[in-house]
Parts: structure tokens; sequence; C-alpha cells
């Protein structure tokens, strides 16, 4: 077997297309244009990469944007300052904050500042809370509302299916988990404390890898037809790969490409909460 693509850079370009509209329906109504505050803390080269990708996005669609890049050496009280100023920021409708992070921050004081109606990637407590309860207005997350919307868009059933989770951070593991089950699947969350991973990995009918590590997944840890979700971002040897072995595309029924599957779904979401935060502020 060889697996079908499931393909992120294709999903994006309609979700895109799909925001353009609404956007310039909204502004030629007489309604507010969405705003996109993005903030880096240091220079990082791949998040630089990310930021300048999402501002383009957002301009596309005909969000505007506005990027604040502070110092590496930033203190958690210097960019709690700058989220309050964004908070109060009348224009702004959402406001994203590169992560990771600088050791230094402390990302839990910064997220609990967040507005969380400007909370696009649904950090603050609140959000995560409403998600976690299956509260209709909860933000929900980039990286796993990607996920889901990717798979549901496919034709990947994901009521009844079992959902294997390689990975429980709050950022994807998590929140994929708790998406899932609303959507009725079984969940099943392993991480590295988990005693034989194989054993769970091959019961999945959906699996998501996002543990961060390349080749954890081997072509026998997948179970033939299954479909695969390859989140993660590894560089090795200068090339970005994922957590998936050789061979998997040859078992699985459905896999994401790495790059080009979970990636763009991510930035296309933020661009989709970036509208809808609007909407919220302002229906
Ligand atoms: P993270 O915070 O490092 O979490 C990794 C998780 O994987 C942890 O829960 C860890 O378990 C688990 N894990 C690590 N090694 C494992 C192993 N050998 N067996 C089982 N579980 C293992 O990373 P993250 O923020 O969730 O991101 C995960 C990956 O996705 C990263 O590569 C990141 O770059 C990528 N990512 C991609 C996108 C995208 O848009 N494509 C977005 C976000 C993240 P413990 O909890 O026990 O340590």
């Amino acid at each position: 077997m060889t697996a079908r693509v499931l393909d992120g850079r294709a999903l994006a370009k309609q979700i895109y297309e799909e925001v353009a509209q609404a956007v310039s329906e909204r502004v030629a109504r007489g309604d507010s244009r969405p705003r996109l505050a993005t903030v880096l803390v240091g220079d990082d080269p791949a998040s630089v990469q990310y930021v300048e990708l999402k501002q383009r996005n957002a301009r596309s669609v005909g969000i505007e944007s506005e990027d604040h890049r502070l110092p590496a050496d930033t203190t958690t009280d210097e960019l709690l300052a700058l989220v309050q100023q964004l908070n109060r920021d009348e224009r702004v409708s959402a406001i994203l904050i590169q992560q990771p992070a600088p050791k230094q921050i402390d990302m839990s004081r910064i997220v609990l500042e967040l507005d969380p109606v400007k909370d696009v990637d649904g950090f603050n407590p609140i959000n995560a809370g409403k998600v976690a309860l299956g509260m209709p207005d909860g933000v929900e997350p980039c990286t796993p509302a990607g996920i889901v919307h990717l798979l549901e868009k496919s034709g990947v059933s994901i009521a009844g299916a079992n959902a294997v989770i390689v990975g429980r951070s709050n950022l994807v593991g998590k929140p994929t988990a708790l998406l899932m089950l609303k959507r009725n699947a079984t969940v099943t969350i392993c991480h590295t404390k988990t005693k034989d991973l194989a054993s769970h990995t091959r019961t999945a009918d959906i699996l998501v890898a996002a543990a961060g590590r390349a080749n954890l997944i081997a072509q026998d840890m997948v179970k033939p037809g299954a479909a695969v979700v390859d989140v993660s971002t590894n560089w090795v040897d200068g090339r970005q790969v994922g957590d998936l072995g050789p061979g998997v595309d040859k078992v699985a029924g459905w896999l994401t490409p790495n790059p080009g599957g979970v990636g763009p779904m991510t930035r296309a979401m933020l661009i989709k909460n970036t509208y809808e935060a609007e909407v919220r502020r302002h229906p």
C-alpha cells in the first residue's frame, strides 16, 4: 500500500481563500479589518522565518499586521508590558507570541496576561479550559486545530477511531488529544514514561507523532491503513524531517508530508483564528 497524502498545503490554500473572501465582505460592509500583532523575542533563525511567513500569510488575505521584535535578553516584565500594550490597543484583533521564547521568559505569566479574546493561539488558561470542557467559544490552538481539520477535510473518520498521540505538551499533544476526544475518538496519550510505545501505536487508526524525535516511529509500529500525522520539525543534516522512520508510507493509509502537512495548516488556522477574533470583538 502507498499512503494517500494528507495535503496540508492544498487545504491551507483553500482556507486562505475563504478567509480572504470573508475579510473582503466584512470590509465592504464597513466593518473593521482584522489586525494581527506578532511578537518575537530573540533572533532564532527558524522562528524569524515562521514569523515572516505568518506576516505574509496575513497580508495575503487582507489582514493587517504588525511585527514586534524584542532582544534575546528581554525579561518577562518587559514582555508583559508589551502584551499589556497590545491588549489595550483597540486596532489589534489578535496577538501571537512566537514560541519557543528564550529560557528566562516565564511563559505562564505571559499567557495569563494575554487577553483571551486576542489569544489567537489558545494559550490563555481561559481558552485552554474552555477547550478542555468542550465549550464552543474556546480558541482552539492552531497546530491541533490544523491537525483535526486536515483529517476531517481529507475524509478520515475521527468518531470511533482509536487515536494515539505521541507527545503530551501543552502546545501540541494535550490539546490535540482533547480535540480528538471532542470529536468522539478513543484517545491514548503517550510520552517518555509510556511502557512499550509500539504496543500503543500499533492500535492507532489515527497516529499523531509529536515527540520531536527523528525515526521514533518505525514501520512496524504503525497499523496497516492508519492515518499518520507527522507533526514534528526535526533538523537532520540541514533538512526538516518528522518522527517517522523509513517505510511508514508503505503501511499507512494516509500520511502527512513533512514538510507540507501540519506546518501550512498551523499557519492557516492562525489566520482563521485572527479573523474569528475580530468577529468576536466586533460581530
Ligand atoms: P515538546 O514540548 O518537546 O514535547 C514533546 C513530547 O514528546 C513530550 O511530551 C515528550 O514526553 C514526548 N516524547 C519525546 N520523546 C519521546 C519518546 N521517545 N517516546 C515517547 N514520547 C516522547 O515538543 P512540542 O512543542 O509538543 O512539539 C513537538 C514537535 O512538533 C517538535 O518537533 C516541534 O518542533 C513540532 N511542532 C511543529 C509544529 C508545526 O506547525 N508543524 C507546531 C508545533 C510544534 P515527556 O512529556 O515525557 O517529556
